[in-house]
């Protein structure tokens, strides 16, 4: 006999514990399945985000930034020191520990809120039947009057350079190298590319990224990726557009193992060799296994679970929510879903601005944005002033010896309401939070240029920018 729950929620990533912690806040008895294990081969909450990205890839960010400042940032400061070396062992059990901290956070958090937590893979049946094969082998079966998809992604593969999970690596293998490689290629120059080439690249590795588009982050402002590539060119990241790779040949064995990779840009066919490949090349929503004959529920030509403006997938009672449907695979994205449908499973209006989501990259500078882009208002025949504003110039990012980047306003021309914020620079990740909270007041340029900013601090560059709009900034030439 089937257990019944209100809710039965598949995954445990951002998407699917904020679903189920809410549902249960809710006064709902909730379920929450999950299939992944840990490093330790013990179960493991908390999804890609906490096992395998957002939190461990910026634990080893911090670590190989705190590396390169002592030979890049230190030296400005006066502060001399000899013979600064990186121990990879310590530094991904910090990482780990940490991942550890937080995955089991969620598990403590589904007690407190009272979701019972099921260890295995689900099925969806029809009938919102739920069929979970436990790690011992053993299957439970469960019902819910509502059933949340939230199954998450998973890395594409190229055909000729399949995961080995030693030289051909996608995420979860480049957090866990165990030495620096001295030669790392990266296939893609998208987020995963950058920030995990740049860990490697600040540790020591020779980094060369080969990205098959001709423009360079095309998804962010024109003006930004200028800027940011400019930056990691400095730092010695070899990045190379319009790059088309055919092959990857693993050569060698034990230690002595190579990739040699083939590819073809604008200087013709080529070849390097290198020690560990990174293939980031975007992700897929994990559909496989999870839809039995009969769920009823329908997948999209590119693969993601079919769902409407609210998340529900037109089945009765079944939503889904996260990287395996239509949007950002962002985790915050994942979360204001999950709250949302928890809200309209129990009669309370649940809604996702997508027109208000943050994008962070967290490299060195970082980079961030909310809103349009220029490309696009003009695309869109939409009427806009921009203003924009140099950390150069502020006082702060210079006493922090971080200079690089800049902001940029962009609101209505007629209106004056911020349509967009792009931000390069130290800090943008929390910086950029400005531009979502003006958009969603649906405030203008004039509201943040006559907004109090402490001084000295990062945040002016904003308050700048937003009087650069009308040529009024007082720390620059307008
Ligand atoms: P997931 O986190 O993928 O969780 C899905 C869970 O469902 C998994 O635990 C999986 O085991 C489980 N599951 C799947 N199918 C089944 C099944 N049939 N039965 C049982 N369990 C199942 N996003 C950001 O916003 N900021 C960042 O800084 C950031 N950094 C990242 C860095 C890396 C290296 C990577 C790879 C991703 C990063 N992301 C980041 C993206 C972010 O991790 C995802 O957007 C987010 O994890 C998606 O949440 P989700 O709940 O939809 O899916
Ligand atoms: P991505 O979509 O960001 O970048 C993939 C890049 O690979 C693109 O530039 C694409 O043009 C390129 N590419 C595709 N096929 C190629 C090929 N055959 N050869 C060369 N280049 C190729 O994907 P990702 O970096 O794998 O990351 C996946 C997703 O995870 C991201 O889209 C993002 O949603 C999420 N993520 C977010 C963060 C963050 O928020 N800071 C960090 C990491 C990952």
């Amino acid at each position: 006999m089937a257990e019944q729950f209100d809710v039965v929620v598949i995954g445990a990533g951002p998407a699917g514990y904020h679903a189920a912690i809410r549902a249960a806040q809710l006064g709902m008895k909730v379920a929450c399945i999950d299939a992944a294990l840990g490093k330790d081969g013990k179960p493991a909450l908390g999804g890609t985000c906490l096992r395998v990205g957002c939190i461990p890839s910026k634990a080893l960010l911090d670590s190989s930034r705190q590396f390169w400042n002592m030979g890049h940032i230190f030296g400005d400061h006066g502060i001399s020191f000899k013979d600064a070396k990186i121990d990879v062992e310590a530094m991904i059990g910090r990482k780990d520990k940490i991942v550890k901290q937080f995955t089991g956070g969620i598990a403590m958090l589904f007690k407190a809120n009272k979701v019972t937590a099921y260890y295995g893979f689900a099925t969806l049946h029809a009938d919102r039947l739920v069929k979970v094969k436990q790690h011992d082998g053993s299957e439970v079966e469960l019902t819910g009057t509502n059933v949340i998809i939230a199954a998450g992604s998973d890395s594409i593969e190229l055909p000729f350079a399949k995961f080995d999970g030693e030289t051909i690596v996608d995420n979860v293998g480049a957090l866990d190298f165990t030495e620096v490689p001295k030669r790392l290629a990266v296939i893609g120059a998208g987020v995963i590319g950058l920030e995990l080439g740049s860990v490697w690249k600040r540790l020591g590795a020779e980094v060369v990224i080969l990205e098959a588009l001709p423009d360079f982050l095309a998804a962010a402002d024109a003006e930004a990726s200028k800027t940011a590539l400019k930056e990691f060119k400095k730092q010695g990241l070899d990045i190379r557009l319009g790059a088309k790779v055919s092959k990857a040949e693993v050569t060698g064995k034990g230690k002595k193992k190579e990739v040699v990779l083939s590819f073809a840009d604008k200087d013709g066919e080529q070849t390097i060799t290198v020690d560990k490949l990174l293939v980031a090349v975007g992700r897929k929503a994990a559909s496989k296994g999870l839809l039995a004959e009969g769920s009823g529920v329908k997948l999209t030509d590119r693969g993601q679970i079919e769902v409407d403006a609210h998340c529900h997938t037109g089945v009765d009672g079944v939503w889904a929510i996260g990287d395996c449907v239509r949007g950002p695979m962002l985790a915050h994205k994942g979360f204001e879903e999950g709250v949302a449908v928890a809200e309209l499973i129990a009669g309370l209006p649940g809604h996702v601005n997508f027109d208000t989501i943050p994008w962070v990259i967290y490299t060195e500078p970082e980079i961030a944005w909310v809103g349009k882009t220029e490309q696009q208002l003009k695309d869109e025949g939409i009427p806009y002033k921009a203003g924009s504003f140099p950390f150069a110039a502020n006082g702060r990012a210079v006493a922090m010896s971080e200079p690089a980047g800049f902001v940029k306003v962009l609101a209505h021309a007629e209106t004056d309401r911020v349509l967009g914020m792009h931000l390069v620079g130290a800090n943008v990740s929390e910086l950029v939070h400005e531009g979502v909270l003006t958009m969603e007041f649906s405030g203008s340029a004039d509201d943040l240029a006559r907004i109090c900013h402490a001084h000295p601090s990062l945040s002016e560059v904003i308050h700048d920018a937003a009087m650069a709009v009308e040529k009024r900034a007082i720390h620059k030439a307008n």
